[in-house]
């Protein structure tokens, strides 16, 4: 499978020749690698499901480059919009609009909204306006599995199945965009991820979460299991006995700092020495496939404050912390 430098013209240019023939792409962006198809034409958006094996009920964000090509897509509200994609975009923000007719159902799942977001990263952009496509792009790996911060992260899960992977280095933010939803009166948090809520309600007020997502899904996409490492983790805290090893047992310990006492464990992976939330996003999903790979009995994983960042990334913790009965995890299979 071929992996081209994102910086270079003449990869954006073959990229961009792909997605206009149907053809599936793997791109940087700012939050995670993302497999990109034309957002017009719903073979290669099926293929995008297909490939990720992604539930038909899980729509997909649509990626543009500029707030007037949203517009096109998307029919944004007066009331908070225009200064959120002012104030954000490009960046990790997505906004849910109602959509326009220029969006196959298949996009939004059959939702009479469609989520909208333009991404930061130059090659992204690039890819888009090249191309002359609005961009459906999930994430770059098999539905539910750990999110692709890095290339070689897509090359060792999709491999063979996409038609290129540009490879524009690490994702500078390294978690998924926040959802955020303009249908209502009040602007709702469908998902925490890297625009931290506290910056979206210091520019539109008052700001709703949507009922805890993982009891009650308000979205489709809300899975309950997601992010899910192959090994099982647990979120534990400090003290917990559980978050011990005990004899023989090989665990990992994935920790905002440097742990106190922390030889005992297997392997170790610090977020960021100095406890800084961005850091440490940026850092959580290459450390989440580092200790995959390891093939350890578990994984452990200290909370960090719910604050800033560190909101979105206990949200991915605690969903890869989910087990679903009958699969992997404690007493199921690999
Ligand atoms: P992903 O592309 O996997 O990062 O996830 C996109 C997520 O955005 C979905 O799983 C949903 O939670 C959310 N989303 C996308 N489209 C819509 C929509 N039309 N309405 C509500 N949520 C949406
Ligand atoms: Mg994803």
């Amino acid at each position: 499978m071929k992996i081209l430098n994102a910086s270079q013209s003449e990869a954006i240019a073959e990229a961009a020749r792909i997605i206009r023939g149907g053809g599936l792409v793997a791109f940087p962006t700012e939050t995670v690698y993302g497999l990109g198809a034309d957002a017009c034409n719903p073979m290669a958006v099926a293929r995008v499901y297909e490939v990720k094996r992604r539930p038909r009920i899980d729509p997909i964000i649509v990626h543009v480059a500029s707030p007037e090509d949203a517009k096109l897509y998307g029919m944004f509200p007066d009331n908070f919009a225009n200064i959120l994609m002012t104030r954000f975009w490009p960046g990790p923000l997505t906004l849910v609009v109602p959509r326009t007719a220029r969006i196959p159902p298949i996009v939004t799942a059959g939702l009479d909204t469609v989520a909208i977001r333009m991404p930061a990263h130059p090659a992204a952009l690039a890819l888009i306006r090249e191309s002359d496509r609005a961009l459906a792009a999930p994430s770059a790996n098999p539905f539910g599995s750990v999110s692709p911060t890095e290339a070689s992260h897509v090359a060792d899960q999709l491999s063979d199945q996409i038609d290129l992977i540009l490879d524009g280095g690490r994702c500078a933010v390294g978690v998924e965009s926040t959802v955020l939803s303009l249908t209502g009166p009040v602007p709702r948090i469908l998902r925490a991820g890297g625009l931290p809520a506290e910056t979206i309600r210091d520019v539109v007020g008052e700001l709703e979460w949507s009922a805890d997502a993982l009891e009650r899904p308000e979205a489709p996409g809300q899975m309950e299991r997601h992010y899910a490492t192959l090994t099982p983790l647990e979120v534990l805290e400090e003290g917990d006995p559980n978050a011990r090893p005990r004899s023989g047992e090989r665990v990992g310990l994935l920790s905002l700092t440097d742990p106190e006492g922390c030889c005992t464990y297997s392997a170790v992976e610090v977020l960021s020495p100095t406890g800084d939330m961005r850091e440490a996003a940026a850092n959580l999903f290459a450390a989440l496939h580092r200790l995959d790979h390891l093939k350890l009995d578990r994984l452990v994983a200290f909370p960090l404050p719910e604050r800033g960042l560190g909101a979105a990334i206990m949200d991915r913790l605690r969903r890869c912390a989910v087990r679903v009965s009958g699969s992997r995890g404690p007493g199921g299979k690999r």
